[in-house]
């Protein structure tokens, strides 16, 4: 029943893929994501896919559905924020699916997932404590909320806390490939661990 459920869910998720959202892209397993052709595998080893999907009610979600591993993301949403930012959104996400928050959400679900995608981003060269210092006035505004997320100015600082002490947060999931990102001179993509 509960698998009958969640097909369900699927088919109305492809089918409210608005015209808008690039429905030919379907569900992508190597989106590029701020210019940057970006990969997420979960804490399984599966490829997660990606949905663009308009009216999300949020940058991005990370779910099961049909026990395929998706990443949505709302297009205009990303689009409204810099390329950074959106890197760090979908590693936000992936994380959820690196940690297996999909399946066990945490209290600290939320913390580790910006924590990760920080670390991450970090690791890989994607950002700068430069470029997290510039998430500031998009983060100025948020409230949080009740499922963890810190208000925006304690939620910056968390960043910039994360990508000065990586060592204090599960540094130990960045051993493993889990994206597979770009090098900087766009010279194709590199396993992460290489
Ligand atoms: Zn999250």
């Amino acid at each position: 029943m509960r698998i009958v459920a969640a097909l369900f869910v699927f088919a109305g998720l492809m089918l409210g893929v608005s015209p808008r959202a690039a429905p030919a892209a379907g569900l992508e397993v190597q989106p590029v994501i701020g210019g940057n052709p970006m990969r997420c595998y979960d804490f399984r080893g599966a490829v997660v896919r990606t949905l663009q999907m308009t009216e999300l009610g949020d940058v991005g979600r990370a779910s099961i559905i049909a026990r395929m591993p998706i990443i949505s993301l709302d297009p205009d949403r990303m689009a409204a924020l810099p390329p950074k930012m959106q890197i760090f959104f979908y590693m936000h996400e992936c994380a959820h699916h690196v940690l297996g928050h999909v399946i066990r959400p945490t209290l600290q679900s939320e913390r580790d997932a910006d924590c990760w995608s920080i670390n991450y981003g970090r690791w890989a060269g994607l950002f700068s404590r430069t470029d997290v210092e510039g998430f500031a006035p998009y983060f100025a505004k948020s409230n949080g909320s009740k499922f963890g997320h810190l208000p925006g100015p304690e939620r910056q600082a968390y960043l910039l806390n994360c990508f000065d002490k990586p060592e204090s947060e599960p540094v130990q999931q960045l051993a493993r490939p889990m994206l597979s990102l770009p090098s900087d001179s766009g010279s194709g993509s590199r396993a992460a661990g290489q």
